[in-house]
């Protein structure tokens, strides 16, 4: 049998699972980075956002990974990493569409919202083409001196006095694995939660929720009757992620530069059972043929891989962290892809561990910061859980969906600007979810969405939410005169400096840091 011991263990090879092993090395721990599978392979999970770029680009800095920089821009991964697919991400956009009839474009638009994340194509943001993506950062990894099994399936993890003891097989050879600290990087009901035997914890406001989708070759562009004549949106429309609402549920359409298209669908039990997701590619159909518009989208596509049933899409541990180990976010709990929300939640919170590891292995700062790494995952994905579910309660209710939506760009945007400037302080939390005031009205929003409500509550509702976005506000999401399309725009964001505790100097000085030029 092989036996090995390293200070640090990561287990999972997804992108998480390499930056964070790389991070430990750099901070001169000995690591190992442990991987069922083998390189390239499809994982789902593709979206970028502002946020999600901002703390690779932070993580490429602080430890020194020079080879993750261009990843977190459209324009320098096109210019020095052309050879490794993504998508081009400009914004939001999001289509309300009604079974058996085909979108058409009125002239309120009321039935789209586009927000813009960046103002041009140069700092965009991105969508991971992960078989690439991922083999591209465990081959930088494995360069810089992190140690890596592949093929290596770990079947328990036993508490010992002095670490943890891993044992499992490699290509069906026993393996014996030890280390002073494990991170857990193998995604929902990983690893440890089934190792440990750690409970689950629902979410107190989710619904039940279904998963089917796939990669597609041929997908057409969006018919001519979702183009406002006249009109110039704030981005070309699909350089998006694209969202396409129905009631129960919606569709994700992320185009890659390689000819693929990464499509499916989120919806509730009631729908998905319906539709029979179990089933597979005849379900897709099914559920196309219900939204003509896509039908026609989707008239000539062909997937390239079995469409993936995920009976179950959200997920939360109860418990994140023990002495010798710890979940990644991604390990600890999914909400939806809505809002792609699981990179960001998972950077973060390998920034935290990483912080934490600076404090040495044995001390009581370390597992002090470990407690705290524990409990804020949890409340930012219990956050991410209300601000989702309130989306789903919606999704039947476009006009408070779209105002919902805003509350969540609102507190991203902040958040980003805030990191940006050096004061991540300001927005402690992701979402905002430390907030004293924003958290608290973002509860009691998410609570009386969840509700069917009188067409007077509704529009109290919707100034509720104008009024708890305004404080944080930098990029235009009050100015009704947009409504409903957004651009991303740096006159926003010197406007509402003072949000921000900056003079207009300072955001000039940020603006010119991350490329932006004035409007
Ligand atoms: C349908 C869907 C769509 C999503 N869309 C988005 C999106 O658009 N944007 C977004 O931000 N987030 C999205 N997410 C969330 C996103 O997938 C995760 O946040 C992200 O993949 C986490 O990356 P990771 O590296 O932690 O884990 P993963 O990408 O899940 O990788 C885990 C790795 O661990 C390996 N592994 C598993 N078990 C073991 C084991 N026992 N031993 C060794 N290795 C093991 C796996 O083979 C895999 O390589 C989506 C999730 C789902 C389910």
């Amino acid at each position: 049998m092989s036996k090995q011991h390293f200070q640090i263990a990561v287990v999972g090879s997804g992108f998480a699972g390499s930056v964070m092993a790389m991070m430990a090395h750099r901070l001169g721990l000995s690591t190992v980075l442990i991987e069922r599978g083998r390189h390239p392979r499809f994982v789902i999970g593709e979206s970028s956002t502002p946020l999600a770029s901002l703390l690779l680009e932070e993580i490429s800095e602080e430890y020194d990974l020079p080879f993750v920089r261009p990843l977190c821009k459209w324009g320098t991964w096109q210019k020095q990493l052309p050879q490794i697919a993504c998508g081009l991400k400009r914004g939001f956009t999001f289509y309300r569409h009604e079974f058996g009839k085909p979108f058409i474009t009125d002239a309120e638009r009321q039935h789209q919202l586009l927000v813009g994340a960046s103002a041009n194509e140069e700092i965009a943001d991105t969508h991971w083409y992960r078989a690439d993506f991922d083999h591209y950062l465990v081959t930088q990894a494995q360069n810089l001196g992190v140690r890596y099994f592949d093929e290596t399936l770990l079947v328990n993890a036993r508490e010992e006095t002095t670490g943890m003891r891993l044992t499992g097989t490699r290509r069906d050879e026993p393996v014996e694995i030890t280390a002073d600290f494990v991170i857990d990087a193998t995604g929902p009901r990983g690893f440890m939660h089934q190792a440990l035997g750690l409970p689950e914890k629902p979410f107190a406001a989710f619904p039940s929720t279904q998963g089917l989708f796939s990669h597609f070759q041929n997908v057409g562009s969006l018919p001519e009757s979702f183009s406002t004549p006249g009109q110039t949106p704030p981005y070309p429309p699909e350089q998006a992620a694209v969202h396409h609402i129905f009631p129960g549920g919606w569709i994700w359409v992320l185009k890659f530069n390689n000819g693929i298209t990464s499509a499916g669908v989120a919806a509730t039990d009631a729908v998905a059972n319906e539709l029979e997701f179990n089933s597979g590619e005849p379900a897709w159909r099914r559920l196309l043929e219900r939204l003509p518009s896509l039908a026609e989208i989707f008239g000539s596509a062909h997937s390239v891989m079995p469409c993936v049933h995920s009976p179950r899409l959200a997920f939360q541990s109860g418990v994140v962290a023990g002495l010798r180990w710890a979940l990644l976010p991604s390990a600890a709990g999914f909400v939806d892809p809505l809002l792609s929300t699981g990179f960001p939640l998972t950077l973060l919170g390998v920034k935290r561990i990483a912080g934490a590891l600076k404090s040495g292995l044995r001390g009581s700062g370390f597992r002090r910061r470990l407690g705290e790494y524990a409990k804020l995952t949890l409340m930012e994905l219990e956050t991410t859980s209300r601000f989702v579910g309130s989306l789903y309660a919606t999704m039947d209710r476009f006009d408070l969906f779209k105002e919902l939506s805003l509350l969540y760009f609102a507190a991203a945007s902040y958040s980003e600007t805030v990191r940006r400037l050096g004061k991540p302080e300001l927005a402690d939390g992701f979402l905002l979810c430390r907030h004293p005031v924003f958290a608290r009205q973002v509860l009691q929003i998410c609570e009386l969405a969840n509700q069917p409500l009188s067409a007077e509550v509704a529009g109290e509702l919707r100034q509720t939410i104008r009024q708890a976005i305004k404080p944080f506000d930098v990029a235009g999401l009050t100015d009704e005169s947009r409504h409903p399309w957004y651009p991303a725009m740096a006159s926003d964001l010197l406007r509402n400096a003072r949000k921000v505790n900056a003079s207009e100097n300072q955001i000039q000085m940020m603006l010119a840091r991350c490329g932006c030029k004035p409007d």
